[in-house]
Formats: C-alpha cells, structure tokens, sequence
C-alpha cells in the first residue's frame, strides 16, 4: 500500500509565559522531531498518556495549528505549502472527528443543519432535495433513524452524538480521517459499537485512519500499527501485533502491563510495571531521554544523550538499551 500521509520531522512548538505574573518564558515542545506514514486504507494507532503531544500532532497535521518545522503529506500533496483555497479543498478530504461529541456541535443547528453544512460548502448535491438524501443516507449509514434529522443535538445520547460527528465527517467523502480520542468520552458498552462502525467504514469506503488514544487496550482492535508518544517525541512504533507481543521500550512495556487481563489466573500471576518518579516539565525538558525520571532501566547515558531510533523491519524504537 502507498502512503496516503506521511510526516517529516514534524515539530509544533508552543512559546508560553513571560509576561507579568505568567512566569518564565518557555517553549514548550508539544510535537518534537516526529515522522511516520499511514496507508491508504491503515489506521495507525497514536497512543500516550495526556498532554504527550498526540492531539496537537493531529491537528497540526490538519492545519488546526500551523507547525513550527517539518513537512506533512497528503497524497504527495505538501499540506503545508498549500494556500487558503487550496486548503480548503484539502480539508474535504482529511476530516477529524472530536473527543467531545457534546461539545463538537452546535446546540443551535439541527442534525440535518450539521451533516448538510459540509455538503453546501463543497457543491456536493445539485439540489436541497438531493442534499436531504445524502443527510438521510449517512443517518443510515452511522446507525440512526431517518427522522433524527429534524432534533437538536442534545436530544442524544453521547454514542449517539459521536455518530452524528462521524455522519458529519463523511459527508464531504474524505479518504483520510482523524479519530482524536473518538470513544474516550463515551461508556465502556457504547465504546466497542463505534469502534466496529468505524471499522466497517473503513471496510467499506477505503477510509484511513489516524486514530489517537490514551491507552493501548483502545487501540488493540482497530489499529494495523501502532505508535507510542511520551512528552512530543514516538519512542516506538510498530504492527500491532508485534507491539504487543515484543515490546522493546520500556515505557511501552509499562502501558502495556496495565492493561487489565479478563483471566482472573492470569491477571493475578503476571507483573504490573508500576512507574515512579516525576515527568519532567514539558517546558524546555532537559537532553537526554524525557523518560528518564520514570523509567527503570534508566542509565547514566540517557541524561546526557538523545536516545537514538532503531529500526528492525517495520519496527522502530529510540532508547539507549538498544545499544
Ligand atoms: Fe529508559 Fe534510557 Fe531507554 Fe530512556 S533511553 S527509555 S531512560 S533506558
């Protein structure tokens, strides 16, 4: 499969305090140095606790944020380097769905407003007739009745909003989406039902997927690879299965082990890596590893030097134990 996107050392920093009562000036380096690809019709899994960078990765990668170095394309398109016009026209085509389906959509506007507004912008239907057809078709498509086109959006429950934004997205028919923490709002028993119909969509439409959480247990399912986030930099990335099988850095192998196990035997017998220690300021963090103050195999190099990246197939870790 060709990479549909693909990011070069993508950074977005962020230059925060300074002024009077607001502390020291700092840059704080949300997304530092990142690159990987997605397959035409792959999800990569982004995964990393909160504030590690991956949803203003995400959106910078949308132009949400306009990145402080690096490179993103879309297609072979330079998203950067596009203009407003042709930014626009971009965006029909890479699509994010929010981690709050309350806060993602506007009290005011029916359902039908909301799916129909993206459909007006980019002249996909010739006519309102034709326009309330596709309304009702992606209705159907997310799971919900023809007639959820007349209410407001607080009229639903949280998994019945996520399929409203979902409805939204696809609308305009893109190829790329990015899913920002989709299924974290929602109850553990709505969960899976959004990431089957994701999946489905995937199936169905040739959809690709850059699908951001904060643990690995949600991602297990949907994602073909995985990568892992700690303070703006990816320490690993890999297929899935091989990350779960053979994980090889040590913050990796920590977010794994927590991870409950549904086997009550094997839950109670197998070792939780429990990490201590601060996480260091995101603000002007200090050389070396940025996992260093938490990680136990920690060596007197990783305070001094940036740990190097290792790549074993479609496998890629940066930790000095590679060594
Ligand atoms: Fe731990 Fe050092 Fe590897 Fe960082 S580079 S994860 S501190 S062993």
């Amino acid at each position: 499969m060709a990479p549909l996107v693909e990011v070069r050392n993508l950074s977005k920093h962020f230059s925060i305090g300074g002024g009077w009562l607001r502390g020291e000036p700092g840059i704080l380096k949300a997304v530092d140095d990142v690159s990987f690809y997605i397959s035409e019709g792959e999800t990569l899994g982004l995964v990393g606790e909160s504030g590690c960078g991956k949803t203003t990765l995400g959106r910078t990668l949308l132009r949400l944020y306009e990145p402080t170095s690096g490179q993103a394309f879309f297609d072979g398109v330079p998203i950067f380097e596009q203009n407003r016009k042709q930014m626009l026209s971009l965006r029909r085509k890479m699509q994010i769905v929010f981690q709050d389906p309350y806060a993602s959509l506007d009290p005011r506007m029916t359902v039908a407003e909301i799916i129909a507004e993206g459909i007006s912008i980019h002249k996909l239907a010739s006519s309102s007739k034709e326009r309330m057809e596709i309304v009702h078709h992606l209705l159907d498509t997310v799971g919900l009745r023809p007639d959820a086109s007349k209410r407001f959006a607080h009229e639903f429950s949280g998994g019945q909003r996520q399929r409203i934004v979902i409805a939204r997205a696809l609308a305009v028919e893109p190829s790329f989406i990015v899913c920002d923490e989709p299924i974290s709002a929602l109850d553990v028993s709505i969960q899976a039902q959004i990431v089957n119909m994701l999946e489905d969509l995937q199936h169905e439409r040739g959809l690709t997927y850059l699908f951001i959480a904060h643990d690995l247990a949600m991602v297990k399912h949907i994602s073909h690879r995985i990568a892992v986030m700690y303070m703006g930099k990816i320490v690993e990335l890999a297929d899935s299965r091989e990350l779960y099988a053979n994980p090889q850095h040590p913050y990796t192998k920590a977010l794994l082990s927590a991870i409950p196990i549904p086997d009550p035997d094997i839950e109670s017998q197998r070792e939780r890596i429990m990490l201590e220690g601060d996480v260091p300021s995101p603000i002007n963090p200090p050389p070396g590893c940025r996992f260093r103050t938490r990680c136990p195999n920690a060596m007197k190099v990783c305070g001094e030097e940036e740990p190097p990246t290792f790549e074993s197939g479609n496998h890629m870790v940066a930790c000095h134990l590679l060594t």
